[in-house]
């Protein structure tokens, strides 16, 4: 399970990617978006706090069928909607959003897997929730309070920001 810290650098660094690849200049609207889309899965954390189950969180937001759909959705509105921003930007966005789940199964060990918080990436065609045994931030519990969740963005800090950030810095090098 990654933290808000953790999602925004796989974010940047994707959109990153693709940016160098369609050959997008850099904008504060490109990595602004890039960090609100690798979130916006977790938004269904409000649900919990509305007095929901908890097993709301990390459910269909999380589902790559779903994420799809609202990324063609997101598409037909910015092109009538916003017409200023470029395909390149859009497509960045994308790969930022679509991040967002797959860091969550690879940072999702055997402990949380066994209790079920692993991702539904094929919801609802699918419910098998997908986690890996060697999670790249290693075996992390649930985390339940705040401090749980500071503890996760320092080691976030630590662990995939630095390599995030090497990847933002090659790709603007190869520019
Ligand atoms: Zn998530």
């Amino acid at each position: 399970m990654a933290s808000p810290i953790g999602h925004a650098a796989v974010g940047v660094a994707v959109a990153s990617v693709v940016a160098r690849a369609t050959g997008t200049e850099s904008s504060a609207p490109l990595w602004i978006g890039a960090i609100v889309a690798s979130g916006i899965p977790d938004l269904d954390f409000v649900f919990p706090l509305l007095g929901f189950d908890r097993r709301y969180h990390r459910n269909a937001s999380h589902s790559l069928f779903l994420i799809g759909a609202a990324i063609a959705l997101g598409f037909v509105i910015a092109r009538h909607a916003a017409p200023e921003f470029t395909m390149g930007v859009l497509l960045a966005w994308t790969a930022s959003l679509i991040s967002h789940p797959l860091l969550d199964v690879f940072t999702t060990g055997p402990t949380l897997g066994k209790i079920g918080w692993g991702i539904p990436l094929f919801w609802p065609v699918s419910r098998r929730r997908f986690f890996v045994t060697r999670s790249i931030v290693g075996d992390r519990p649930e985390g339940v309070t705040l401090d749980d969740t500071l503890r996760e963005m320092q080691d976030d800090a630590r662990r995939i920001v630095p390599i995030c950030a090497a990847v933002v810095l090659l790709t603007f090098l190869l520019r």
